[in-house]
């Protein structure tokens, strides 16, 4: 690991003046995906910006709907009472990630902003145009069996591994973020990116602007899943994940919010899905045919061939479950 420069945020506006100053400086929150990285000699900031004294920790619920503060711990969301209650989908996904002790580390903020977890990625002997652009992608003819199906390019086919942002893609949250011009709200279909040519950029966050809070609208949906699967029980990041989020009446679906993980650069949304279930009544066969549209246009590469049959099987899982 490098030398590296030390300085404590006092303001959010502060924050950003002092990342912005210094273009090789980064945020600090838990520390825990940003501080493996420098440990790796994957990053090499030059200064780190402790945010933790930001007041940034607060969860609030009003009748347009939630708000979370970006320093708020994964455990502390997940364990509140009205995230369990009015947000359900969002208090699984949490409890899905990491271990609980890294969920007490780990912020929501820094969750959102967390790197994938390829293997190539991390290895340094290795070409990464995520990691150093324009080196090439060891994963598309290498080691795939974690890769994505959906919205790849031959530049990367890496995933992105959160659990809390399948379910925040799925409940159209949107991300508020403060820099030095001022704030502005990110939807967070818009907030990560596909890898296209510049794989290298994870989001549409420039650089300076802090992630403050996380908003999920008010909703009517009554019925929620979210389905991990993986390797181990613990401490293993999705091969898929799906989160469901469904307005059930009368056996019937009203609407439906339907997003997966582990299969593409970002939460991947599932609308047409949405769209195929919604105003139909439950059965298996109609999550059968939807988990058929859902795995339509994936493109596999050598080792992750098994996600299409074992997307099919998890969304039909998660979709019996949340409506049972
Ligand atoms: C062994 C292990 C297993 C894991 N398993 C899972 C899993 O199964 N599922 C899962 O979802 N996650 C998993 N994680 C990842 C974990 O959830 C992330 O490391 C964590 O959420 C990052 O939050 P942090 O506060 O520690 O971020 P940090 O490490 O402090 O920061 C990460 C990045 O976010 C930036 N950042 C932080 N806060 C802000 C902000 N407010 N605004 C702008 N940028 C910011 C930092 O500059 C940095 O680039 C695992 C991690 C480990 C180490």
């Amino acid at each position: 690991m490098i030398n590296f420069e030390y300085v404590k945020a006092n303001s959010a506006q502060s924050a950003s003046e002092a990342r912005i100053k210094n273009g090789a400086s980064q945020f600090i929150a838990g520390g825990t995906n940003l501080v493996d990285l420098m440990k790796k000699g994957i990053t090499a900031p030059e200064r780190l910006i402790d945010i933790n004294a930001l007041p940034l920790k607060e969860i609030s619920l009003t009748p347009k709907g939630l708000s979370i503060g970006a320093l708020v711990p994964n455990s502390v969301a997940a364990d509140h009472e009205t995230v369990k209650t009015k947000y359900p989908l969002l208090a699984m996904a949490l409890n899905a990630g990491a271990s609980a002790q890294l969920r007490n580390m780990a912020t929501v903020g820094g969750n959102i902003m967390q790197r994938t977890r390829c293997s190539y990625f991390y290895d340094t002997t290795m070409p990464c145009n995520k990691r150093n652009p324009g080196t090439g992608c060891s994963a598309v003819e290498g080691y795939n069996r974690m890769h994505a199906i959906f919205g790849a390019s031959e530049q990367c086919i890496a995933v992105h591994p959160s659990d809390m942002c399948v379910a925040l893609a799925a409940l159209n949250a949107t991300v508020q973020v403060s820099g030095t011009k001022g704030t502005r709200k990110i939807p967070f279909a818009d907030f990560h990116r596909l890898p296209a040519d510049t794989p290298q950029l994870d989001t549409n966050l420039q650089v300076g602007e802090l992630i403050t809070a996380v908003s999920i609208p008010a909703h009517s949906f009554n019925k929620a899943y979210y389905l991990k699967v993986r390797d181990r029980l613990s401490y293993a990041f999705a091969l898929v994940s799906v989160a469901v989020a469904l307005d059930v009446k009368d056996g019937m679906i009203r609407s439906a919010a339907i997003a997966m993980g582990g299969v593409a650069h970002k939460p991947w949304r599932l609308y047409e899905v949405e769209e195929f279930v919604t105003g139909k009544p439950i059965s298996k066969e109609l999550f059968t045919e939807a988990a058929s549209i859902a795995m339509t246009g994936a493109k596999t590469y050598t080792h992750n061939q098994y996600k299409i049959k074992l997307g099919k099987a998890a969304i039909i899982e998660a979709l019996t479950k949340a409506s049972s």
